[in-house]
């Protein structure tokens, strides 16, 4: 196995082109390290992406926020300027793993991996975000992350990294929730995050994104239509829980927990993510 660490991501795409198949791009490596330990055969080249500084940045722009694929979890949780306008994603950031894992984790990495249950991704798909692309058969290309993550779920291997994460500024309520077993170095059972615009008593532009119940994250768009233009009460707020666990997941049994009892968690987590971020309306507060 031969190992690279480019300096610019036009290096990273020629190594890729060269290496095809053989590739693996490398962040923190919390999750590509097991899987090279475990079964290192079919790696050609290791592309270390740590040294391309124009990963590393976040900067705000004409309302959108733009965060490098190798910032890590530890400074989308603390960075004033995503506490300001993504305070979501910010606090999906903060509940992850420990505070080793935070350090070196990265938003490309936790993207890439493809679990069902990352955390920044559920926040990222509540916020609507979109994934700034490079790859080597196209210029760069943006497109929303819920569309990137289904077209790698179609098992193409295209030679393209991740360079950006777009994240649009806009008015917003927001929460996030989570269960886990255990506080640290586990990943969530279930995990929901809720964003919405506030008309009044009203919500509209209603995201609601749910971790550890399906093949992917997934949007509780049942849960969504629920809530969309009504006046938001107690009573919708039950009726929208209880669509998503029973209409939008699509849990299974695992050697986690049953199907039946991550539909339980998705109900009382997405009532409680609306009440904790629309509490002030009257009646919704717990
Ligand atoms: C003990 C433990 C606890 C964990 N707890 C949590 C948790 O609470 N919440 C959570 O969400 N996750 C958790 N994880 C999972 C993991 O840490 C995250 O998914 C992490 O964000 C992966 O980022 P990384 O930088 O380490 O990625 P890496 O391991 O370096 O890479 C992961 C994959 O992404 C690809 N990749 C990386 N960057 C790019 C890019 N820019 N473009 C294209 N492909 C890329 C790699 O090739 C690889 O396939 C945990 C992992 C461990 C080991």
């Amino acid at each position: 196995m031969q190992y690279f660490e480019p300096n610019f991501v036009d290096e990273a795409l020629v190594l890729l082109d060269r290496f095809g198949s053989g590739a693996r791009l490398l962040a923190g490596g919390t999750r590509l390290g097991f899987a090279l330990r475990s079964d290192p055969r079919d790696v050609a080249a290791l592309i270390n992406l740590k040294r391309i500084r124009e990963l590393e940045r976040v900067e705000e722009r004409d309302g959108t926020l733009r965060i490098g694929a190798l910032v890590t979890a530890q400074r989308i949780a603390t960075t004033p300027v995503i506490r300001e306008h993504a305070p979501l994603l910010a606090r999906a950031a903060g509940s992850m793993g420990a505070r080793q894992l935070r350090s070196i984790a990265t938003v490309g990495g936790n993207i890439c991996s493809g679990d069902p249950a990352s955390d920044l991704v559920v926040a990222l798909v509540a916020c609507g975000a979109r994934c700034e692309i490079a790859g080597v058969e196209e210029p760069s290309r943006v497109l929303p992350l819920e569309r990137w993550l289904d077209e790698r779920a179609t098992g193409v291997q295209a030679k393209e990294l991740i360079g950006w994460v777009h994240v649009p500024v806009t008015q917003h309520v927001a929460a996030y929730e989570k269960m886990t077993q255990r506080r640290a170095f586990e990943m969530a059972l279930v995990a929901v995050a809720f964003r919405a615009q506030r008309e009044g008593a009203a919500l509209r532009d209603v995201r609601i994104a749910l971790g550890g119940v399906g093949p992917a994250v997934l949007r509780a768009r049942g849960a969504e239509a629920v809530l969309s233009g009504a006046p938001l009460s107690a009573a919708s707020a039950r009726e929208a829980a209880r669509t998503a666990a029973e209409r939008d997941a699509r849990p299974r049994d695992d050697a986690r927990a049953s199907a039946e009892y991550r539909r339980h968690l998705v109900t009382t987590l997405v009532e409680r993510a609306i009440r904790n971020a629309c509490g002030d309306i009257a009646g919704i507060a717990s």
